[in-house]
């Protein structure tokens, strides 16, 4: 129907006639000649209608926004002064001869330019409509090419992209599941994927040495604000690579990427242990832009008369660290209250603070409601433990090493973030050396990863030790967000079962529910490895998204559900029965 985009026109075109299709995006009368910016996926062209064609002019008239209309032209230099230099196409305008109106619009329920005024309920409800903004159509685009540029990687560097099932069994990535009922066997249920994990080692079994896939995922998580409860990745698996080989190889792909659509030059991936990532930024996806640093200071406190900092000192779970703000001297006791409430949030109690005026004055030079516990050896050794200056102040955070990890890892970003810290732009680098397991409340243990994660010991070690015992896990982060991790997996039997074991997962149930990969692990699997990416995390860091769903075509909102189609909806009694299904009804508590 069309002979050119809207967004393409330029000077280039002036003088030829064009057809045009799209959406009007604009009506303005100007004294008797009608303006129409019509809209298309490229960009918007300014048409001008004059009377002189009494049809199409008094067509053009009628147009309301988002009529679909078609129309031919002739493309013309704009009057002099009347240049837009913030348009693509702002040089140019068409003259219009002939008007369609290929489809009437009702009014929209907003505005495409006044979107802000409208909460994203409306926009997720007309997500359809939303989606025709400048804004989010160059977001799909931009997500368009990332696989693409993914593809070409991967498919230029011999992977084969090979789908895995949908209607599947039970994944254990550590989230619910999302179960679908089965009619041909009554009270039976699917399991819609959490990840293509198992699949994809059994395809390694097979012999197809290189996979991928961009997969669908499923997890019927509690929603927190960046997560989905269907979400994408970019799914790989390797056989015969070394955790090394596979974290250059991924490391490469994400560097290409970058340099391709961004023109940033990513670097080297540094590698840093899990346990250094813990002690010195508190999480295992640091944020590397940010140059404060935890450091423990356990030791100084063990002796102190003050139980909020020996307690914890002398506790082995637990943890005295300090976070030196440099300059933070400045903080007002306002702003200190508002981040003693932020890590509380973390379950820390308090948030000590010691505030350096004059550092050659222990006496009188250090200005804290805690620095009277502290003998003068004590502030002195973590002045100097700490390198401080005149003007810095100092955070304590004194607690279990997990509330103090939590609580300080995120007042260090918190603080990045408010005090414009940042050193860079972009901070990629691995985690590595993941434990295998860590404790739950009930003093059992679970897998850090997943249950197909190799250790890097024997299986005679791990029974030993298991709490001590490192994986060959790895995680690449980027900015403080974790874009994708996996691991060398277990191929020997022997080794699973020991995993499984420690998991306290019984030997019938690691049969009724991994028999499959158990077996295959019998029959010749190689050493295999792999990963997977979030992909809506990695477009939504490109774009700068504040949140997830903005990358997203038709996301859920936080409860859920899809606002454009009311799913989930209820089912006809019909259906239920073919299901053999009753539904009772959820009590609701008084
Ligand atoms: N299946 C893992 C996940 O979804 C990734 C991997 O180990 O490859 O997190």
């Amino acid at each position: 129907m069309r002979s050119h985009y809207c967004g393409e026109l330029n000077a280039s075109n002036i003088s030829q006639e064009i057809t045009l299709c799209g959406w009007v995006h604009r009506r303005r009368d100007h004294g008797g000649v009608i303006f129409l910016d019509v809209r298309d996926r490229e960009g918007i062209t300014q048409v001008v209608f004059d009377p002189d064609r009494a049809e199409s002019f008094a067509l053009a008239d009628s147009v309301r926004n988002e009529f679909v209309v078609k129309l031919k032209g002739l493309v013309r230099a704009r009057p002099e002064g009347t240049v837009n230099p913030n348009m693509n196409t702002g040089e140019i305008e068409v003259l219009g001869t002939e008007l369609e109106i290929l489809n009437a619009a009702q009014t929209p329920p907003f505005q495409l330019d006044d979107h802000q005024n409208v909460g994203e309920d409306v926009r997720l409800k007309n997500r359809f409509i939303d989606l025709r903004r400048p804004e989010v159509q160059q977001k799909m685009r931009f997500r368009s090419k990332v696989t693409s540029v993914l593809r070409r990687y991967l498919d230029d560097n011999g992977f084969l992209d090979i789908e895995t099932p949908i209607l599947t069994r039970a994944t254990p990535e550590g989230a619910r599941d999302y179960l679908v009922p089965s009619r041909t066997q009554q009270g039976s249920f699917f399991a819609l994927p959490q990840s293509p994990q198992l699949f994809k080692q059994l395809l390694m079994v097979s012999g197809f040495d290189r996979y991928y896939q961009i997969a669908k995922c499923f997890r019927d998580e509690d929603l927190r604000a960046d997560r989905q409860p269907e979400f994408t990745q970019v799914d790989i698996e390797t056989s015969f690579m070394s955790e090394e080989q596979i974290m250059v190889m991924t490391e490469n792909m994400i560097g290409d990427l970058f340099k391709e659509l961004m023109n940033v030059d990513l670097g080297a991936f540094p590698r840093m242990p899990y346990s250094e990532a813990m002690e010195t930024y508190g999480s295992d996806k640091p944020d590397l832009r940010i140059p404060l640093t935890i450091v423990t200071v356990s030791d100084l406190m063990k002796e102190v008369d003050f139980k909020v900092f020996s307690g914890p000192a002398t506790d082995p779970k637990g943890r005295v660290a300090a976070l030196k703000v440099p300059g933070g001297n400045s903080l007002t006791r306002k702003q200190i209250d508002d981040y003693t409430k932020f890590v509380s949030i973390y379950g820390a109690k308090g948030l000590a603070y010691i505030k350096v005026n004059d550092k050659s004055n222990l006496e009188e030079g250090l200005q804290s409601p805690i620095v009277k516990f502290l003998p003068i050896e004590v502030r002195a050794a973590l002045l100097e433990r700490l390198e401080a200056q005149d003007g810095d102040l100092i955070f304590f955070g004194a607690d279990s090493t997990k509330v103090v990890n939590e609580a300080l890892g995120a007042l260090r970003c918190k603080l990045g973030e408010d005090m414009d810290l940042y050193t860079c732009e972009w901070a990629p680098l691995w985690v590595v050396d993941f434990p295998m397991f860590e404790e739950t409340s009930d003093g059992g243990i679970t897998a850090i990863h997943h249950p197909f994660t190799a250790p890097s010991c024997s299986p005679e070690a791990l029974k030993a030790d298991p709490l001590n015992a490192l994986s060959q896990a790895y995680d690449m982060v980027l900015n403080g967000t974790e874009l994708g991790g996996g691991s060398i997996r277990i191929h020997q039997v022997s080794m699973q079962e020991v995993v499984f074991e420690l998991l306290n997962i019984s030997e019938e149930e690691q049969q009724e529910k991994f028999g499959f990969l158990l077996d295959a692990l019998k029959f010749g699997a190689p050493p295999h490895g792999g990963l997977a990416f979030g992909l809506d995390r990695l477009v939504m860091l490109m774009t700068g998204s504040s949140s997830i769903r903005d990358v997203i075509a038709f996301p859920k909102t936080q409860s859920a559900t899809c606002l454009l189609t009311q799913a989930p909806g209820e089912v006809s009694e019909k259906q239920l029965k073919e299901l053999s299904i009753r539904v009772r009804k959820p009590v609701v508590e008084s």
